[in-house]
């Protein structure tokens, strides 16, 4: 289910965000990574919607620094520049 709209979509339609066992916030475009899972859709206001309401913070239950959801915004923008969101292998 998307962190921002609540969407649920096929999970190769949504980038894993994961919170590593080593505590590193970072996106899974694989989906294999070890670590506490969440999903986002892609939708430009779901990622904006990550930051404004601190969904990773929620989702993870920890402090999520600013330039942690800079870097989680830019990765979620290449990964769509990638796969238009779709198709993820
Ligand atoms: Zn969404």
């Amino acid at each position: 289910m998307c962190l921002g709209c609540g969407a649920r979509l096929p999970k190769r339609e949504m980038l894993r965000i994961v919170k590593t066992t080593e505590g590193e916030i970072k996106t899974d475009p694989t989906g294999k990574l070890n670590g506490r899972g969440c999903y986002v859709c892609g939708k430009p206001e779901c990622t904006a919607l990550l930051r404004k309401k601190r969904k990773l913070s929620q989702s993870f239950g920890c402090e999520v620094p600013a330039d942690t959801y800079d870097r989680i915004s830019t990765e979620i923008n290449e990964w769509l520049t990638e796969n238009g969101g779709q198709n993820i292998e």
